[in-house]
């Protein structure tokens, strides 16, 4: 059982179940999701034989530091493994208005998107909303400080792992947890259709993000093999519907890749197919991975494509890059250690 998975409420009735008092699950519960414990030796009121019979019938599956690495700007890229010894990644960012964290959703991907380290390293499984939390929990006790933002643009496509994203979502924001708050919250997903209806439906004040990359399916297709699926044009008229219904504006993300994605052209069709959607366009220099052809857009290239967009009204930023000197962006850490770990088994052999 995943002790950090579970709500105040079914962490109660697994108490219950094992004749553990009632009082008991409220204490636990509190070490787990504001104190951040990772063991039950940490949880100094509970009684000794409690704690061993705890560790034994409900284990803490926390993810575990293997590699912590700072780059100069100090963003922090955290490598983990769990406790089936997979790997996953989060990124810990310091923004004037506090820490963020990056958290990864499953180990690996199955999108596919051709720009992208996590696709490279494969598809395993997704994670349980214990395993994304403690993603969390462990930057907030690197950092010393509370977490405020969590994007989930780590590993993994959230609406692939819809429940567990969900689950994940209701105990970050917990009020009896670490209580974030849902505005703080940013979904990303490549742009899976049926999963944006379901997360409309529930209303909820966190901002969806798109990973958009292209105005039309030509180039959508041959960057994004889910673009196949669900083309673009659905997409938008999916995300026009979801900013309506939830009064949220979506925030676009476009990775600019130098002559894919990147023409005056391509901005013009990205601002008509945008004008008056509640939404904000955020472009971003692409992270160059050393197995994909692809290259950066010069700053000149940005420039221009922006400009177009903010002419025609549309919000438009430039991220700023974070990270960029420790292999920051998505899968790139996870597909180093399988590497290295591959070549040391190689070398045993
Ligand atoms: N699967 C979800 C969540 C991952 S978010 C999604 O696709 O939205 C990670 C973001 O980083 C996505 O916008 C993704 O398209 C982008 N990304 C992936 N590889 C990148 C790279 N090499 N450079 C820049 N952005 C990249």
């Amino acid at each position: 059982m995943d002790i950090l998975s579970l709500s105040f409420d079914e962490l109660s009735s697994a108490f219950a179940e094992n004749s553990i008092q009632g009082f008991r699950a409220k204490q636990v519960y509190e070490w787990l999701h504001r104190h951040l414990a990772v063991s039950y030796d940490e949880m100094t009121n509970l009684p000794k034989a409690l704690r061993a019979e705890l560790a034994e019938k409900f284990p803490i599956n926390t993810c575990k530091p293997e590699r912590v690495q700072t780059a100069s700007d100090s963003t922090v890229k955290f490598l983990y493994s769990l406790s089936d010894g997979e790997f996953i990644e989060s990124v810990l960012m310091k923004y004037k208005y506090g820490y963020t964290v990056c958290v990864s959703s499953q180990v690996g991907c199955k999108m596919g998107c051709r720009f992208c380290a996590s696709a490279l390293g494969g598809y395993k499984r997704s994670l349980t909303a214990g395993e994304i939390l403690s993603q969390v929990y462990a930057a907030q006790r690197h950092a010393g400080e509370r977490i405020s933002h969590i994007v989930l643009m780590g590993m993994g496509e959230p609406m692939d792992n819809f429940e567990n994203v969900m689950k994940f979502i209701s105990l970050v924001t917990d009020e009896n947890g670490i209580n974030l708050s849902m505005r703080n919250i940013s979904l990303s997903t490549c742009g899976v259709l049926p999963g944006i209806e379901r997360l409309m439906d529930k209303r909820l004040q966190l901002t969806l993000s798109i990973s958009l990359h292209a105005p039309n399916d030509a180039i959508r297709n041959a960057i994004m093999p889910v673009n196949r699926k669900y083309p673009v044009d659905e997409l938008l008229a999916l995300c026009r519907r979801y900013a309506e219904t939830t009064s949220r504006r979506i925030s676009f993300e476009y990775s600019m890749m130098s002559g894919v994605n990147d023409s005056d052209e391509c901005a013009r069709e990205l601002a008509s197919k945008l004008r008056g959607m509640l939404c904000h366009v955020n472009l971003i220099p692409i992270n160059e991975v050393a197995e994909s052809p692809f290259r950066p857009s010069s700053q000149e290239r940005i420039k221009s494509f922006s400009a177009i967009l903010s002419a025609s009204g549309i919000s438009t930023t430039v991220r700023r890059k974070l990270g960029s000197d420790i292999d920051a962006s998505c899968g790139q850490l996870r597909l180093k250690s399988i590497r290295e770990r591959g070549n040391s088994d190689a070398s045993r052999s």
